[in-house]
């Protein structure tokens, strides 16, 4: 097998290139930021503030998907007690309808009293919940009773019987809660089927009554949340029962309350609302037990609902509110150390560029625009001149004043001079010691002696610096050059030719203005 001779292209290259492009990215982005130091800062600030509102828009969802959990769960717990409910009362209703048979039919009514009880109530024994079954006659007398000799009462007045009596097609019926007055008192309510003659008129009816202790213990099995309610309540808005239990004054007040009318409408639903008698804010939800009039009410306590979602909330919360602050304060660090820095960088560049005693520029400063300027003279095609100012008898002036009055006056030629070349592109530069150098764009020979001879006018008369220090006397000389496309060979001929107009100026008695002459070609 014959192996290339050509080797791999080295895989560090296209690494490298990666990184010299990663590294060049990054450079412009610093660069980005060094220059605006407050928009890092402010971009920063936003983003961290809008991670934070996201949290928040997160958690206060969070809060509906507890509310909607919570609703969910009572809504299956509903139905597991509706079932559990409606299951009862089927077989409740079993036993009554065989109950109803037996007393309707001649051959078991004309058995002995002892086997017809047993014939009739044989199949009541199973729903342990039902209290009592018994059969009242047209009258409301109590002619058969399940749990042994009939005993001897009239229960005409209740409605369980009479509502059978004054119709005749209700089929089942569910009665209001009331105390039992065959055992004691119990609370109970009961279920009740109309007993026909052959002929269709009213034979009587047979009736079960449950004990409202089965309701109770219902409900009590059911864990709703440590301050939730449940309740089974008929659709009159009479209570079957409660959990927890509730003295009959606050039943009153109950039953009187906003949420609990809420609840007698419709066939189900689900709201949240305070409490009447504890104020406590619960999150109702009911539905009608199918069949029956009765309703299953579950309202677990809100603040039990939201308990672990709030403990959730505040940890998140207060960790995003950490973390996007100290993201915030170091952000806004860096942007300040950014911008003392590029203040810093600014204020070197302005020094290295800056004279210090006259605040003009220097020499450095000078060279660069004396290049660029030429370079766009050159270019454009423009006039460029330059003014050589030099202070006459300097050396004297400094033996008779002494060296700080000699720095005053180099300061008020700085400053006369500033003040004459505001044009935008002058520039004006301490050249060393007394000498200045003036640069003027787009400027012809005569603009140049004008702005000259203006200056060498103000230096001679002026001599206060400000309202109260005055200084001796100081004169300046100016040669004044100016370049033309094609005239001087290089700028440093140029400059040579303005120089000589100094000195020009200087052999013909100083304290004037002199135009360099033509340049040698
Ligand atoms: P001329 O009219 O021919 O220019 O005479 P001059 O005395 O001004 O010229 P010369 O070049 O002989 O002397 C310049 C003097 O300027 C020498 C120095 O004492 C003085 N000088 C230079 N720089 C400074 C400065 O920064 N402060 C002060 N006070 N004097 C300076
Ligand atoms: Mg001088
Ligand atoms: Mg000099």
């Amino acid at each position: 097998m014959q192996t290339s001779d050509r080797a791999p292209p080295p895989p560090v290259r296209g690494l490298q290139r990666l990184h010299r492009y990663l590294g060049a990215r990054v450079t412009r982005v610093a660069v980005l930021a060094g220059r605006h130091p407050l928009a890092v800062g402010a971009l920063g600030s936003l983003l961290a503030l809008g991670a934070f509102a996201l949290t928040l828009v997160t958690l206060a969802a969070g809060r509906q998907d507890a509310l909607d959990h919570a609703r969910d769960t009572s809504r299956s717990v509903i139905s597991m007690l509706s079932n559990d409910v409606q299951h009862n009362f089927e077989l409740a209703d079993l036993s009554l309808q065989a109950v109803a048979a037996g007393l309707r039919d001649p051959l078991v009514m004309q058995l002995d009293p002892n086997i017809r009880h047993k014939v009739l109530f044989d199949r009541t024994s199973t729903a342990h919940e039902i209290s009592a079954v018994s059969a009242l006659d047209a009258n409301g007398n109590v002619v058969e009773y399940g749990a042994g000799t009939p005993p001897k009462a009239n229960l005409a007045d209740r409605d369980y019987f009479y509502v059978h009596q004054q119709s005749r097609d209700l089929g089942l019926y569910f009665s209001k809660p009331f105390h039992s007055r065959l055992r004691g008192g119990a609370s109970s309510i009961a279920l009740s089927r109309r007993i026909d003659h052959a002929d269709g008129s009213f034979a009587g009816v047979a009736a079960i009554a449950i004990s409202l202790d089965y309701f109770q213990q219902v409900l009590d099995k059911l864990e709703v949340s440590p301050h939730g309610i449940s309740m089974i309540v008929r659709a009159d808005g009479t209570i079957v029962a409660r959990s927890p239990q509730i003295t009959s004054s606050t039943r009153f007040l109950m039953v009187r309350s906003a949420p609990f009318l809420r609840l007698l409408q419709g066939e189900s639903g689900s709201f949240s609302a305070v409490s009447p008698i504890d104020g406590i804010t619960r999150l109702y939800t009911f539905a009608r037990i199918p069949g029956t009039p009765l309703i299953a009410v579950i309202a677990p306590a809100e603040q039990d609902v939201l308990a672990e979602w709030q403990r959730r909330s505040e940890i998140v919360g207060a960790s995003a509110l950490l973390v996007s602050g100290t993201f915030i304060v170091v952000i806004w660090l860096l942007a300040f150390a950014l911008r003392d820095r590029g203040a810093m960088q600014s204020r070197l560049e302005h020094m290295a560029q800056t004279d210090s005693l006259t605040g003009l520029n220097n020499r450095r400063a000078l060279d660069r625009v004396l290049l660029t300027e030429w370079q766009r003279m050159q270019r454009t095609g423009r006039e460029l001149s330059v003014l050589f100012i030099d202070a006459d008898h300097f050396k004297r002036y400094n033996d008779q004043h002494g060296h700080a009055l000699g720095d005053l006056a180099l300061q008020r030629i700085a400053a006369a001079l500033a003040r004459h070349l505001r044009r935008p592109g002058d520039t004006v530069a301490r050249y060393g010691g007394e000498e200045f150098v003036a640069v003027l764009p787009d400027t012809d020979e005569r603009g140049a002696l004008n702005v000259a001879e203006a200056i060498r006018r103000d230096i001679e008369v002026c001599h206060s610096i400000d309202a109260k220090r005055r200084i001796p006397a100081v004169t300046v000389s100016i040669g004044c050059g100016t370049a033309r496309q094609g005239r001087d060979t290089s700028l440093d001929a140029f400059m040579r030719r303005a120089d000589a107009a100094l000195y020009v100026a200087k052999t013909s008695g100083r304290n004037r203005v002199a135009a360099a002459g033509a340049a040698n070609l």
